[in-house]
Parts: C-alpha cells; structure tokens; sequence
C-alpha cells in the first residue's frame, strides 16, 4: 500500500501462500520484475481491505505500534489484539482485533490509516508477497526467496498507472528493514513448522514464545528479576543493551528462543550450574544404582528361601 492508503486481506509475508490461491498470481518474481500499482485515496475501494483481514503482528510491529501509541505491551495487546496461531503450527501470537460493528481495523478512518508510517509488516507487503523458503529455519540452510502478486477482485490499484520494479515497491514500503527486523522470529516459526508435531513443545515454552514475543516488559522483567542471570553467562556489554534498548533486546529474545526451543548455539549455561546439574544426574545415577544392587539382594534372598523351601518339601516327601 503506498501514500496513505491501507492493505488488503491477509497477506504472505509469512510463508502461508496456499490461504488464498485463487487471488495468488502462478508466477514467481524476481526484484526486478515490474509491477503496476498504486494506492491512493482518490481509489474508490480506499480503505476496503482494512476490514475483514487478518493481520498477524510480529514482536517488531507490537514494539513500535506501542510506541506510537505511548501504551506498554500488556495495554496494546489486550487492547488491540486477540490471539491467533501462527503459520499453522501450534506457535502462539497475536493479530489486529476487528471492530466488532464494522470488521474495520481499530487504526483505520475514512481518511486512511491513522497508523501509516508504523503500519505493521503484513499491511506493508501487499500486494508482493514473498515465499522465503529458509530451509529447515536454521541460519546455515539454503534459502530460496522468490515473490508473487496478491490481485484481488475489489482492489483497484491495479488499475493504476504508477510502475515500479518489486525492489523499488518494497523499498516504498519499508519492507526490507522490517524483515531484517523480523527474520530471526520467523525462523523460529519456521523450524516449529519444519520439525512438524513428533518434536512436542511444552505448554511452558509455549507460554514463553508468547511472552517474549509479545511482552518484552515482561521478558525484560525475567531476565533481570528471575534466576535467569545466575543460569546464564550473558556479557556485561550485552546486559547494558538489553536493559535500556528493546530492539537489542528483542533480538535477544529471538536468540533465547532458538536456543531453548529448538536447541541452537547462541546462549552460554553457567559452568557451576553445568556441574551443579552433573551431580544432580550423577546422584540420581547412583541412587538408581543403589536401589537396582538393593532390589537384587533381596529377589536372591526369595530365591533362596523359595530353594530352601522346595528342598525341605522335596525331603519330606
Ligand atoms: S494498520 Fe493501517 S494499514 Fe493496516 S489494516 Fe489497519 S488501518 Fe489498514
Ligand atoms: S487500492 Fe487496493 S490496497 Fe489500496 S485501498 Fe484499494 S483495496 Fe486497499
């Protein structure tokens, strides 16, 4: 969407492109294939496609809405947000609550969008939405990146004269920082999703993709008023950015998350709480030990009471 307009139905900025196929145009873009759109508010569908959509927001679009919006995350998200699963996994997250009386988006007005320059990552990408097929969602894989258009029927800017190449469409956009910004989480949606439900995911980590996803007061709040700090090694120049910058520490969260989700490099575990845990495992070792040694004893001792019993009866008869 450019100038002050807004965005249309759900969109793939995640990689969900079979939600809609019949509006999804069979051919893959490069950046440099053209483009022509505009939206503006002389359109006569302006402000149509901020009704009836959903709009998934990422840890970054919650950040600088709330921001915007002068609220703390727990307000922003009880006030303008409501619960959806992300990319059909099991993964926690939240999208834009409608208005109940119109379908409209909360930050939506016959003008335009009262949000525009904060707009979150979804209402950027329409009409170009991307596959980032980042293979197995880990940083080495191969990554295969292609676009596609979204037309759909009420959308008149297609019907425009403005041409662009998707490079400089997204550039318009503001789309290739939002993606820096949001890739390390959507990686993690990625993995959750490649790993497919064999690999279980506790409710607690669960609750912790949701926390840090959409509450970094709160994360911020167990990283420094919890055990946190005594489980790990973190640096004392990483700890200074985390505690005033909530882009660093959103990163940190993602990289936490990776960590205790999915078992990637990227946090250290205290050496004394590493053997703290091999005593604990080596005393539980050696208590199974003790009780298997124990349970032997006694089963040899039945034995030879049920031998001796035998004999006795056998010598008798
Ligand atoms: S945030 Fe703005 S652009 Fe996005 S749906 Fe709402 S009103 Fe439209
Ligand atoms: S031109 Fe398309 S993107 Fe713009 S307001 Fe109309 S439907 Fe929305």
């Amino acid at each position: 969407m450019a100038e002050d307009g807004c965005t249309p139905k759900e969109k793939g900025f995640l990689t969900d492109t079979d939600k809609n196929p019949s509006n999804i145009l069979p051919q893959k873009l490069t950046l440099d294939s053209r483009l022509k759109f505009r939206c503006h508010p002389g359109v006569s569908c302006f402000t149509a496609c901020c009704h009836n959509i959903k709009i998934v927001l990422t840890p970054y679009d919650i950040l600088i809405l709330r921001g915007r919006l002068g609220m703390a995350a727990h307000e922003f998200i009880t006030m303008y947000t409501t619960p959806a699963y992300l990319e059909k996994t099991d993964m926690p997250g939240v999208q834009i609550k409608l208005r109940d009386d119109t379908g409209g988006c909360p930050f939506v007005t016959p003008e335009g969008c009262t949000v525009y320059s904060d707009r979150p990552t979804a209402c950027r990408y329409y009409p170009v939405g991307m596959a980032d097929f980042h293979e197995g969602g880990t940083n080495e894989a191969k990554e295969e990146k292609f676009f596609f258009l979204v037309k759909e029927p009420h959308c008149k800017g297609f019907e425009e004269d403005r041409e662009w190449t998707i490079r400089e469409w997204r550039a318009d956009q503001g789309v290739d920082t939002r993606d820096e910004m949001n890739k390390e989480w959507l990686r993690l949606i990625m993995r959750r999703k490649s790993f497919g439900y064999q690999a279980s995911l506790s409710e607690a980590a669960k609750r912790m993709f949701f926390m840090a996803s959409t509450d970094l007061d709160s994360f911020r709040n167990f990283v420094f008023n919890s055990s946190f700090l005594d489980t790990y090694e973190v640096d004392e120049e990483t700890l200074r950015a985390i505690r005033e910058d909530d882009v660093a520490l959103m990163h940190f969260s993602f990289r936490y998350l990776a960590n205790t989700l999915f078992g990637a490099a990227g946090m250290q575990i205290r050496r004394e709480k590493i053997d703290a845990k091999v005593r604990e495992i080596k005393q539980r070792q050696d208590e199974a030990v003790k009780k298997a040694e124990q349970e032997y004893v006694e089963l040899k001792a039945q034995y030879e009471q049920l031998k001796q019993a035998q004999e006795k009866k056998e010598s008798q008869a």
